[in-house]
């Protein structure tokens, strides 16, 4: 198996993430990486097919999240897919809970079968549709943090995600380039669904020749979501908020 130590430190330093960093965290990653490169071959986890992509893009860029949220927060990952930002939160924080939500079941037994080989008993997969299991009392309202990553567009996004968070709690979404035009159109929504004003934290993730535009969108709940949030998903997607 490829040591990617000190790629992993190297990528992380550049970034100013390399204080997250420590020899069971590195373990982990190297695990993480030797598994996402040989799986992708036959599942298609991810796009990305070396090892320099799959720690800058993936795993640097879950990373960014992990210092706004709380010490032993309980989080949900919104269509976590093949474990981002899940995974790499549960390796960097063990006094976070985290609970990665998708509908497609397939990749969720690849993220239990990873949790397992990691040792992660903070990571456990819920299967499902978001807009569903925010109508349920056991979720709505539950979670200190809600993320999502590469789901939706925010307005819809939104609908998603804030029914989760608790009064006090965060739903952060991590976005690209678009991230200005996307709250543009959200921004009526997030208030109508019991969220502060969208803050949006504007960086670059940058390895040698390669910069990534990325943004932090976060809200704050700071009402209780109306019962009549989440709609069913033709409502959501057709007229977003
Ligand atoms: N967050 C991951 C995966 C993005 S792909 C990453 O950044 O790599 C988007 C994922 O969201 C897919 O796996 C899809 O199944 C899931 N998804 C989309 N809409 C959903 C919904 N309404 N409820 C649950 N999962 C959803």
């Amino acid at each position: 198996m490829t040591d990617y130590s000190n790629l992993i430190k190297d990528i992380f330093s550049e970034n100013g993430l390399d204080g997250l960093l420590n020899t069971p965290v590195l373990e982990k990653f190297n695990i993480l990486i030797d598994r996402m490169l040989t799986v992708n071959e036959k599942m298609n986890i991810t796009s990305i097919t070396d090892g320099e992509d799959v720690i800058l893009k993936h795993i640097a860029d879950s990373a960014t999240v992990v210092r706004y949220i709380p010490k032993n927060a309980k989080l949900l990952d919104v269509g976590t897919g093949g474990g981002f930002p899940s995974l790499p939160i549960a390796i960097l924080r063990p006094d976070v809970s985290v609970y990665g939500l998708d509908s497609t079941a397939k990749k969720l037994k690849y993220i239990d079968e990873t949790a397992e080989l990691l040792s992660l008993d903070n990571l456990k997969t819920i299967s499902g549709r978001a807009e569903v299991f925010g109508k349920s009392v056991n979720y709505r309202e539950r979670f200190d943090v809600v993320t999502a990553r590469a789901v939706a567009s925010l307005n819809v996004l939104t609908e998603l995600c804030l029914p989760f968070v608790k009064l006090g709690g965060l739903f952060i979404s991590m976005k690209g380039s678009s991230a200005a035009d996307e709250i543009a159109l959200a921004r009526s929504g997030v208030i109508q669904l019991g969220g502060s004003k969208f803050e949006d934290i504007e960086f670059t993730l940058h390895y040698n020749d390669k910069v990534m535009q990325r943004h932090l969108v976060i809200s704050k709940k700071t009402k209780n979501t109306p019962d009549s949030f989440p709609r069913i998903y033709s409502r959501i997607a057709k007229k977003p908020l």
